[in-house]
């Protein structure tokens, strides 16, 4: 299965991918973990995309899409894959097309989750990501069993430093300009899957399995 999910920062696409990639035994390719990656490994692409997670812009499309190139001839993503934070332009959208077609393969669905706005904010500041695994937690809407602590791995968890209230309304309206054309684009495809994220984590994850037919 090769999926990808969309939607605003804040979104609740990272809380989703970790069941997905689960239940389904995808890969889980994240092109915002892959940038956190390199930076905190000081690599070159790490140096050159640091200023863009900074402002909270996108790093430019050449570079995010022959990072997402090499990550898809892994040997993981063979059998299938979940891509999250990916594409968000349309231009990215048309890479990962002619990309997959290389192999004769596509895209099988696009989730996009939906949540209002103004609620996005809260979640967004509220969020704390585990140092090791990458798990998400909110420290009101789905807190760890300790507080501070990754309930999957006992890692340490942080606060993202573009998830500043000033970050967060930038990288919004980054989202509208730049990446909310792209439903209409996979509409169009018949790809898209239009998921209610403005509920429980869990019944998110249950219209989740619902837009893909499987329950
Ligand atoms: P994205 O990957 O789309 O930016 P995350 O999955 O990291 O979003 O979720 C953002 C924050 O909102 C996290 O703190 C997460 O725990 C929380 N969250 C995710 N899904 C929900 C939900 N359905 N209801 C409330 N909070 C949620
Ligand atoms: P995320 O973890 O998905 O919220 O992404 C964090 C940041 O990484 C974004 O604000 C961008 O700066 C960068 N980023 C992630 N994915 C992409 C992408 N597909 N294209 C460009 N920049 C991206």
């Amino acid at each position: 299965m090769r999926l990808v999910i969309i939607g605003p920062p804040g979104a609740g696409k990272g809380t989703q991918a970790q069941y997905l990639v689960e239940t389904f035994g995808l890969a889980h390719v994240a092109t915002g973990d892959l940038f956190r990656a390199a930076i905190s490994q000081g690599t070159p692409l790490g140096q050159e995309a640091k200023k863009y997670l900074d402002a909270g812009q996108l790093v430019p499309d050449a570079v995010t899409v022959s990072m997402v190139r090499e990550r898809l001839r892994e040997p993981d993503c063979q059998r299938g894959f979940l891509l999250d934070g990916f594409p968000r332009t349309v231009p990215q959208a048309e890479a990962l097309q002619a990309m997959l077609a290389e192999n004769g393969a596509a895209l099988d669905a696009v989730l996009n989750i939906d949540v209002p706005e103004e609620k996005l904010v809260a979640r967004l500041t509220g969020r704390r990501v585990c140092r090791r695994c990458g798990a998400n937690y909110h420290l009101v809407y789905n807190p760890p069993r300790v507080a501070g602590v990754c309930d999957r791995c006992g890692g340490e968890l942080y606060q993202r430093s573009d998830d500043t209230e000033e970050t967060v309304r930038r990288r919004r309206q980054v989202y509208r300009e730049q990446t909310a054309p792209l439903l209409a684009y996979y509409r169009q495809q018949g790809l898209l899957r239009e998921v209610d994220g403005d509920q429980s984590v869990q019944e998110v994850g249950r219209a989740v399995l619902r837009a893909l037919g499987r329950q």
